[in-house]
């Protein structure tokens, strides 16, 4: 039985001010709270010190939105797997569309980032998806797969509990169309297959599929009854703390009534 999650990707947004007012209030609301879901937050690394203290002592997971692959060094600017551990944080966002498409990350530069993150013990959000180009020409299963197979190079089988596989349709990141129920479903279902043939069955069972892509309090919950989606990488919808709150409820009556 895998268990659902829902994850808030900040990107860059926020203050210090609006992270502490956000997670002081989501820490109390949850504590008294029955959770049938796991919550992954992910502000921007600034804040990731602020955030690891305020939620310690909760099962409220930390990760970061990117790491660089080498462990320390001269890299400018750069923030490491180690460092992110050092203060709390196990997880980290890597290979999400922006990254890919603003700062030129490529499938091998993505692979180097998620074996740092596993050789140092972390987990992995691990995003991939089409543009809408290639949905619209019918090659959807095609990038998806060649995304797997790269970002996935040389990972063995032992490492899959720490990884979690994002589908994000580009064309539905931050633009209000959410792929329909039924088109995530037919994806994902095609990943979890894929993962199948290449490791086992098991691995394939056990693997968390998120989708992403304008979720809302609207959507959400026909995203989630959807056999291979098991949870929800949120952008937009997560900053508000009553409308990321909202979302988590829903999920949790989703899932507590499966
Ligand atoms: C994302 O950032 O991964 C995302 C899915 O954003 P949004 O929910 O705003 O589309």
């Amino acid at each position: 039985m895998r268990r659902h999650i829902i994850a808030a990707n900040w990107k860059m947004n926020k203050t210090l001010a609006n992270v502490r007012e956000f997670l002081i209030k989501f820490v109390k609301w949850k504590n008294n709270t029955e959770m049938q879901v796991d919550i992954i937050i992910c502000p921007p690394s600034i804040y990731l010190m602020e955030a690891s203290t305020l939620l310690y002592n909760t099962d409220v997971k930390l990760s970061a939105q990117n790491i660089y692959f080498e462990n320390a060094g001269a890299f400018t600017g750069e923030i490491s797997a180690p460092m992110l551990k050092s203060i709390g944080c196990y997880y980290s966002i890597i290979g999400h569309s922006e990254r890919r498409a603003y700062f030129h990350e490529t499938d091998a530069d993505v692979n180097k980032k998620l074996k740092a993150l596993l050789e140092n013990g972390m987990n992995a959000i691990l995003c991939l998806g089409e543009t809408l180009h290639q949905r619209e020409n019918g090659e959807t299963k095609n990038v998806v797969q060649a995304q797997l197979s790269a970002d996935l190079y040389g990972i063995e089988s032992r490492f899959f509990d720490n990884i979690i596989i994002a589908y994000e349709p580009i064309w539905a990141i931050g633009t209000g169309k959410t792929a329909t129920p039924e088109d995530a479903e037919d994806v994902q279902k095609f990943i979890r297959q894929w993962i199948a043939n290449k490791y086992n069955q098991t691995v394939a069972n056990n693997l968390r599929i998120l989708y992403g892509g304008s979720i809302n309090h609207n959507n959400i919950a026909e995203l989630i009854s959807q056999p291979d989606i098991d949870g929800g990488l949120i952008g937009g919808a997560s900053l508000d703390k009553n409308s990321f709150i909202k979302i988590v409820e829903i999920a949790n009556r989703i899932i507590g009534g499966k």
